[in-house]
């Protein structure tokens, strides 16, 4: 069953507000309207493209149904769900968006890539995601670095009908007094919310390692957060990044640690995605890292054998590989 690019997302978007009346502007409170599922695809379509730094596209989707888009912010992740070149999209039980995608036969499977919300303006229909252009190696990047305003996608994501919107969100500081966030460029969407939303009394530091010096992104960061940006210019990922963690967690925690001894993480075929809850910590440090897997790998070993951090108190997220694609 094949389609074009617009049929589809329009019939997707129909279906939807036809059979549960979403075309009014809903809040999660409102008792009388349907549940839907947790995450679930919505016709997105691009509104306006901004080239924020030579690394950074920050695409403005909007969509009938993008009022009723949920999210907690901070790394609230989600999916898009790109077109297939000459096939566009292949139609999907919107209840069942997941096990319908994963039966069909590759060559209908329409690709799917996580990304982090930049922002969303319910009242306005719109959400913001910031794409890495990392050239034309992957159809994520490969779209957003080629992308037009009325080019449409699938951006699979949460609802704000659903109860308890906490899925995806992996930052969990608890009652932390100090936090360490460090990452490379695809984690600097999430990086930047987070530390927006900070209370103002916020303590700790950020290390964002990205392409050049003019990836730097505003940060509208607590006076106690300090945020440093660098530039890997043409080295190695992780190679400003690690020595930067490195230096701070030397200076910052105390000897009379012991370091914990880790099972291997078989980041070729698997990611690395270790997320504690906060009630697991107490106070002290709260660190954060996602990124390339092999750097935030390394990154972990340093942070948890070495030094004797607990790995109750760090989240890790090594979820791209470098010479991989996402599957
Ligand atoms: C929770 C989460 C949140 C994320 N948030 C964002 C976000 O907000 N913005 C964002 O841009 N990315 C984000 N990412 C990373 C993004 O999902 C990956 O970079 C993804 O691989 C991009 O898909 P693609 O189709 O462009 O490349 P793929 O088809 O997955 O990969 C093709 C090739 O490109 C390489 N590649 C992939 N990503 C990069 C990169 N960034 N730089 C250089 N080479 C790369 C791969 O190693 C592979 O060789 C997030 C990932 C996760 C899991």
């Amino acid at each position: 069953m094949l389609t074009t690019t617009e049929a589809p997302v329009a019939a997707l978007a129909r279906a939807a507000s036809d059979t549960r009346q979403l075309d009014a502007p809903v809040t999660p409170d409102q008792p009388d309207v349907a549940v839907l599922p947790a995450a679930r695809p919505y016709a997105a379509t691009v509104s306006r493209i901004e080239r924020l730094t030579p690394t950074f596209l920050r695409i403005t989707f909007t969509g009938p149904q993008l009022h009723l888009f949920g999210t907690d912010g901070l790394d609230q992740r989600i999916k898009v769900m790109l077109p297939l070149p000459g096939i566009g999209f292949t139609p999907l039980d919107e209840n069942d968006w997941w096990g319908a995608w994963r039966r069909l036969p590759n060559e209908l499977r329409n690709p799917l890539r996580t990304y982090t919300v930049r922002a969303v303006r319910s009242d306005r229909g719109e959400v913001d995601i910031d794409f890495v252009a990392h050239g034309d190696t992957g159809p994520a990047s490969r779209w957003a670095t080629s992308a037009a305003v009325g080019d449409e996608l699938i951006l699979i994501g949460p609802c704000l009908r659903t109860d308890g919107l906490l899925s995806g969100v992996e930052w969990k500081p608890g009652d932390a007094t100090h936090v360490l966030l460090a990452g490379d460029e695809t984690a600097a969407p999430a990086i930047c919310s987070i530390i927006s939303a900070m209370p103002r009394d916020a303590k700790g530091c950020a290390f964002i390692e990205v392409p050049t010096i003019d990836d730097a992104l505003p940060i509208d960061a607590p006076n106690g957060v300090h945020v440093t940006w660098l530039a890997r210019n043409g080295d190695a990922h992780g190679s400003a990044l690690d020595p930067a963690v490195r230096a701070w967690t030397d200076s910052f925690v105390s000897d009379g640690h012991r370091g914990e001894r880790l099972a291997d993480v078989d980041i070729e075929n698997g990611i690395l995605w270790e997320v504690p809850e906060p009630t697991s910590h107490s106070g002290g440090l709260y660190a954060w890292l996602a990124g390339e897997a092999g750097v935030i790998k390394t990154l972990r070993r340093f942070l948890v054998s070495e030094t004797g951090l607990d790995r109750h108190q760090v989240a890790f997220m090594g979820y791209w590989r470098v010479g991989r694609a996402e599957s």
